[in-house]
């Protein structure tokens, strides 16, 4: 389904979202104060505009209310985010994402009406950290605190020509496999407790990160 986006700021953050979601078809207002940055992404984005978002007249008469998401990923000037946040949320975007550059950031764009707040650097950078750290670990992402959902490959003989409920799967790790990807175009989605696990299949598990860690530690 077509859902209209619009994007504030086209850094390096804002601008590979804008591409992405151009990219999958959905409807993009880019605007940035910098006429060099918008013009980049004049020919990219549905429609690229000049603006400073930190002037109300000029964000409500761009008719930011009447999209579907709104998203705020100016980069350095923390005062101007969290200010456009307050605005957007005052004129009733119905969804906000706000990038943060630090945790404090991150509370008070939650506070000012962020729906969604986003750490691209920090959560990247615990991501590359778990590949970089593990032959098995093919991606982790963090869905809170203290949970993820982790990619981790079959390396171990224990687990070959085994079922799910045969190696006693939650009860011995604690996990939830919400999916199986084998080769590579099969994606065997929430599997069956008698689902046959084999050798280099990638087990997608949702669990604590401890738990998955675990996981992980036994395909070493
Ligand atoms: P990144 O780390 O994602 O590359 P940057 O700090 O480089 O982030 O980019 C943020 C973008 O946001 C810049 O292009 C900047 O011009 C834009 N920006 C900053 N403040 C405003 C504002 N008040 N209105 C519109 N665009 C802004």
């Amino acid at each position: 389904m077509r859902k209209s986006f619009v994007i504030i700021g086209l850094g390096r953050f804002g601008g590979s979202v804008c591409r992405t979601l151009v990219e999958s078809d959905q409807e993009v207002l880019a605007i940035d104060s910098c006429e060099d940055r918008v013009n980049e992404y004049m020919n990219i984005a549905t429609h690229a505009v000049v603006a400073n978002a930190q002037d109300e007249t000029t964000l409500r008469s761009l008719g930011l209310r009447n999209f579907d998401h709104v998203i705020i990923a100016i980069g350095e000037d923390i005062q101007a985010s969290i200010l456009v946040t307050l605005m957007a949320k005052e004129m009733g975007v119905p969804r906000i994402t706000a990038k943060a550059q630090n945790e404090y950031h991150a509370r008070v764009l939650e506070k000012v009406g962020a729906d969604f707040v986003v750490h691209p650097e920090r959560d990247m950078g615990v991501r590359i950290a778990h590949k970089l750290t593990s032959n098995t670990m093919l991606d982790f992402i963090e869905l809170s605190e203290d949970y993820s959902l982790a990619e981790v490959k079959v390396t171990a003989k224990k687990f070959f020509n085994q079922t799910i409920e045969g190696v006693n799967f939650r009860r011995h790790y604690n996990l939830t496999i919400v999916a199986i990807r084998r080769g590579k175009h099969e994606l065997i989605v929430s599997p069956p407790a008698n689902q046959m696990i084999l050798e280099d299949d990638v087990l997608l598990v949702v669990g604590n990160n401890q738990d998955v860690d675990f996981l992980d530690n036994q395909m070493n």
